[in-house]
């Protein structure tokens, strides 16, 4: 059996290849079938931050704000087949599931100013 790691914004353990190495940033290009970030492309394109490359340092800030925008997107599922029926409400991941993935990669949540983030 593959190993599988988790993905860095919304946790979903799908990766093929991990996005970290030795603590580094890989630009692997891997796609996360549940939030659909792709490692080398989304942190640049998916987000406005102003640069044309984010750079290095900002890299944690492209995730966060894709994550917050994922979030409040409502959590549509990239690829729903390669994702367990269980987990899904419809063509969206359930709450409790996101919250689950999200401990998983040690986020804390406490303090996410996300919208409808602490409403459930
Ligand atoms: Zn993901």
């Amino acid at each position: 059996m593959e190993k599988l790691y988790n993905c860095l914004i919304c946790g979903y353990k799908g990766l093929i290849q991990n996005p970290l190495s030795d603590g580094e940033y890989q630009k692997n290009f891997d796609i996360c079938s549940c939030c659909g970030f792709e490692y080398g492309y989304s942190e640049d394109h998916d987000v406005k931050l102003g640069f044309i490359v984010t750079p290095d340092h900002l890299i944690e800030v492209a995730f966060q704000l894709y994550r917050k925008q994922w979030i409040e997107a409502g959590m549509k599922i990239t690829q729903p087949e390669a994702i367990p029926e269980e987990f899904k409400n419809g063509a969206f991941l359930k709450f409790e599931v996101l919250v689950k993935q999200l401990e998983s990669i040690n986020l804390n949540t406490e303090n996410f100013e996300i919208k409808g983030f602490n409403e459930y």
